[in-house]
């Protein structure tokens, strides 16, 4: 990506308005804890690109003691916000508070990348847009693509080369699951819940079966679903890139849509989304009115990932893992999701559901809540190292030699596809939520 752009402040306005963030920055006692569990400085080795290097950078710009404002924004970019060095500080030090607000303070002074500013103000905003882009695009696809795994049915596109380098995927389904379904609205039938259904883009634009797989999952189980037009994306793509102002425009959108309905909870199959909604939402909201805000704080206390929606509200019944040994089962694996455990603290429950279900056997991969270098736009800006922290998660996965591996939230869906795939393993990547629906 070419370097943006043009300076709006001054580098001392700058450094002022880092100096917000001192209380935080100096809770960071520097013990390198974070060393151990952080992706980026594991595959690097590069003290700059663990939090206790990016801290001091950014408390050395805010005391004007450096003034190479390209330079520190260059290692703030390469951090995935996993949230695993604030997840095991001792400390307690915010990071994520930090790099969110230190790039928005970049973003105020260099100005959004043109492709970034494109895509966050002009089609993220427009659902409509996206959904007959995904749909026009799997009409020409087979222009572009050539398959490379029959069992995964992953593809890649050597003439797309300068846009998607060499990564392995999946075709585009078609149309967009909002686009096949239009709004819904049904009442609570046996279970007496009725939830608010947020799909998140990836589900709703290119896994359509993962949007299909937790409708199925909520006529099962008699859950009235509510789901207006016009959902626009959770905001997360702009705000881990620094734009607040549009992430500001996506959660009024979603805000406005979302008032009207009568829920019990608002349910995603994507764990991104939920914590957006949960945690970033609410992290920004003294940017809202305040009956904004009210709602806002109504929605967070309601945002739940479809794996413990199953679990702690449905209370599925799962059958015990003894019923189901045998020669014709699988052995499944699973992947934790940084934004479902480190952000969300789910993660028994997908693994229950897993070892429940008949034709599966489940095996603990070793450092299964190590991040997997997704990290959404991470991993199309800093393709490299999030090659090279994949790899590290592809060799865990391979260990136990499954048949297959879960994880329970789209980004990291198309990681280890691509991981997999580009390494020749015969290994499919499922969603929990669709192993649940196939067993319903
Ligand atoms: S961020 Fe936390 S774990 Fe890392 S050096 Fe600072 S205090 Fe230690
Ligand atoms: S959020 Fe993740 S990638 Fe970023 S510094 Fe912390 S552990 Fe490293």
């Amino acid at each position: 990506m070419p370097k943006a752009l043009k300076s709006t402040v001054s580098v001392s306005e700058l450094a002022g308005q880092l100096m917000a963030l001192d209380d935080l920055l100096a809770s960071c006692m520097r013990c390198g804890l974070c060393q151990a569990v952080c992706p980026v400085y594991g595959a690097t080795m590069k003290e700059a690109d663990v939090s206790r290097g990016k801290i001091a950078l950014i408390e050395n710009l805010a005391h004007e003691m450096i003034k190479d404002v390209e330079a520190v924004s260059q290692r703030l970019d390469r951090c995935i916000l996993c949230g695993s060095c604030q997840s095991n500080c001792p400390s307690g030090v915010n990071t994520t508070d930090i790099f969110l607000r230190a790039r928005q303070l970049m973003v105020a002074y260099k100005g959004l990348h043109p492709v970034k500013k494109i895509i966050f103000r002009f089609v993220l905003p427009h659902p409509g847009l996206m959904s007959f882009g995904t749909r026009a695009g799997s009409w020409f696809q087979g222009l572009f693509l050539r398959k490379v795994n029959e069992k995964t049915g992953t593809v890649e596109a050597p003439l797309l080369r300068p846009f998607v380098g060499r990564r392995h995927f999946q075709p585009l389904e078609g149309r967009s699951f909002s686009a096949k379904s239009g709004a819904i609205d049904t009442s609570a039938g046996a279970s007496g819940i009725r939830v608010a259904f947020f799909p998140g883009c990836v589900p709703d634009k290119l896994f359509v079966r993962l949007a299909d797989a937790t409708m199925k999952v909520f006529e099962k189980h008699g859950v009235g679903v509510f789901m207006p037009d016009g959902l626009v994306c959770c905001g997360m793509p702009n705000l881990v890139s620094g734009d607040r102002n549009s992430f500001n425009r996506l959660v009024r959108t979603n805000l406005k849509r979302l008032g009207g309905g009568d829920f019990d909870y608002i349910v995603s199959p994507c764990a991104t989304c939920v914590s957006g909604i949960k945690e970033n939402w609410l992290r920004f909201r003294e940017d809202f009115t305040p009956e904004e805000q009210r709602g806002i704080e109504k929605l967070q206390g309601k945002a739940i990932d479809i794996t413990a929606f199953i679990a702690d509200v449905l209370k599925a019944n799962f059958t015990a893992s003894e019923a189901k040994e045998g020669d014709t089962c699988k052995m499944v694996t699973y992947h934790d999701s940084c934004h479902l455990k480190k952000s969300l603290g789910v993660y028994a429950q997908p693994r229950a559901i897993l070892d429940g279900l008949p034709g599966l056997r489940y095996a603990e991969m070793p450092e299964a809540d190590r991040c997997c270098g997704s990290g959404g736009s991470f991993t199309l800006t800093q393709h490299d190292l999030a090659d090279r922290i994949g790899r590290r998660k592809r060799d865990n996965i391979v260990s136990v030699k499954p048949d297959l591996v879960a994880v329970a939230c789209p980004a990291c869906m198309l990681q280890l596809m691509d991981m997999l795939s580009q390494n020749g393993d015969d290994i499919p990547v499922k969603h929990v939520v669709e192993l649940y629906a196939d067993s319903l």
